[in-house]
């Protein structure tokens, strides 16, 4: 258990600090609500060596063992759900009911990989002539796990989950806007009685030096990040002459469809979730509502009122919808996307302004919808990760797949609407990974989450999201 305030790193089994700390702050207030300490690249190739020394007792150990640690993480969790949540939602911004959504989900997760790493069976062939063959999966060793502040308990608890579950050492990097979350959450695996070097985690105000130095190290034998399209593709950039699996979640520009036989209330309610969630910083909210023309109105009537109504504050105030963003960078985006496109020619329907409160100096931006958005516009290119909706009309399925599927990113798609056919015709269409039909929140622990295109590579959650943690091996018996 971390000692001293800043002690956030965890290798071989202790928690330790470092000489440098950086500042957390919460970015309603703007105010400094603690400290982490500033991993640099010898604490990280300690981190490593550690993991190289217990990858094989890790690997072989009885999957009961590694199931029941996932187990007891999840029912930690439980028990401190409520504090882990203001920590969460005070580090990130979210409201208090979103936050707890995360940490129950991360449980879930937790729970699930705990029954899913008990069944990554292999195969036998056939036997020839000589005997049959066997496939094998066996865990990939040491992985790093690289993760985002938006989602900073799920996709952190996601890779250390499955990693763990698969048998494999986990090296945890958190964005350094929320360490704090992360290290309770790591502390609470850890306390399981996890052997040393099984979990590792290193705060860092320096990720792209302290990545650098695992990377450049062949004991490393997987990275899984999500974050930016810009940092994933960075880090293939970074491979060499080392080659390793590496699992990426990116961006993305996530396109919702409503066709015209659609139940508006539901798919108003939907879209609004979809992108208001976070503070629309999620990597599947809605970015591009398409709308069928003819209930255009009907529907943007709805989602106006909706939008209108929902609450902007501080995560952690009562009936609080819509918190801040994480940074000034992250408003600045999303003003410039807005003012692109007004300029162009679109209407703000809902907002268009940021937010603002004399009590509350953080990086508010009202919710927004803007409509008779056109492709010429950042906002139809751009990922906004900000509480901007931006809609245009469609008039047949063929172009609203067209102009759901015209980006570089591909990683989820929703689609509202009654007549299953059509539905099923326009997913088979979708260039997407993952697709929620009148569904705001596709994301569940027995499904494979990722993307298509420059939104990433492999998959997290399903069975697919152990088998990204190991390597095949194939076996010729010959008696
Ligand atoms: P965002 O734009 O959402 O903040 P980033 O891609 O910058 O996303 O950050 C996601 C994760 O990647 C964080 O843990 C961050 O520390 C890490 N990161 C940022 N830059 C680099 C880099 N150059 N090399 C490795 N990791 C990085």
């Amino acid at each position: 258990m971390p000692d001293t305030a800043a002690a956030t790193l965890l290798i071989d089994g202790r928690w330790q600090s470092a000489p440098a700390t950086f500042d957390v702050v919460d970015p309603a207030s703007l105010a400094v609500v603690g400290q982490a300490a500033d991993a640099g690249p010898e604490r990280a190739r300690d981190a490593l060596a550690a993991a190289a020394r217990a990858a094989r007792g890790w690997a072989g150990a009885d999957p009961e063992t590694r199931s029941g640690h996932l187990r007891a993480a999840a029912a930690g969790i439980r028990a401190r759900q409520g504090e882990l949540a203001a920590l969460l939602s005070r580090e990130n911004g979210k409201p208090l009911a979103e936050a707890n959504g995360e940490l129950a989900g991360a449980a879930r997760m937790l729970e699930w990989a705990a029954e899913e790493g008990r069944r990554a069976y292999g195969r036998v062939t056939p036997a020839n002539a000589a005997g049959p063959g066997l496939v094998l999966r066996a865990p990939v060793g040491p992985v790093l796990a690289i993760t985002p502040w938006n989602f900073p308990a799920s996709m952190l608890i996601r890779k250390v989950g499955l990693a763990l579950a698969a048998g494999c050492p986990v090296i945890a990097k958190p964005a350094e806007q929320t360490p704090l979350i992360a290290t309770a959450l790591l502390e609470i695996v850890q306390d399981t009685g996890l052997p040393g070097g099984v979990l590792q985690s290193l705060t860092t105000a320096r990720p792209a030096e302290l990545v650098g130095a695992l990377l450049a190290d062949r004991r490393l034998r997987k990275v899984s990040f999500t974050g930016s399209t810009e940092v994933g593709l960075g880090l293939l950039r970074q491979t060499g002459d080392i080659l390793r699996r590496t699992s990426l979640e990116m961006g993305g520009h996530s396109p919702a469809i409503v066709f015209d036989d659609a139940d508006l209330e539901a798919a108003a309610a939907g879209v609004v979730t979809g992108k208001f969630f976070n503070a629309g910083q999620s990597c599947t909210a809605v970015n591009r509502l398409y709308v069928h023309e003819s209930v255009r109105d009907d529907l943007l009537s709805l989602i106006e009122k909706k939008t209108a109504a929902l609450k902007v504050g501080r995560g952690d105030a009562e009936g609080t919808d819509v918190g801040p963003l994480i940074d000034e960078a992250g408003l600045a985006k999303v003003e410039n996307q807005v003012a692109d496109a007004v300029g162009k020619g679109a209407r703000v329907l809902v907002g268009g302004n940021r937010w603002t409160d004399s009590a509350l100096p953080g990086h508010f931006f009202e919710p927004t919808v803007l409509d008779g958005v056109t492709p010429d516009m950042l906002i139809s290119r751009e990922e906004t990760f900000g509480p901007v909706l931006a809609v245009s009309a469609f008039r047949t399925d063929d172009e609203a797949v067209e102009l759901a599927n015209s980006t570089d990113y591909g990683l989820a798609a929703y689609v509202f609407g009654t007549d299953l056919r059509r539905v099923w015709r326009t997913l088979d269409r979708l260039d997407f990974g993952v697709l929620g039909v009148n569904d705001p929140a596709p994301v569940r622990p027995e499904l494979p989450f990722g993307g298509q295109k420059n939104s990433g590579q492999e998959r997290e959650g399903g069975a697919e999201g152990i088998e990204a943690y190991t390597e095949t091996k194939a076996v010729a018996l010959r008696f």
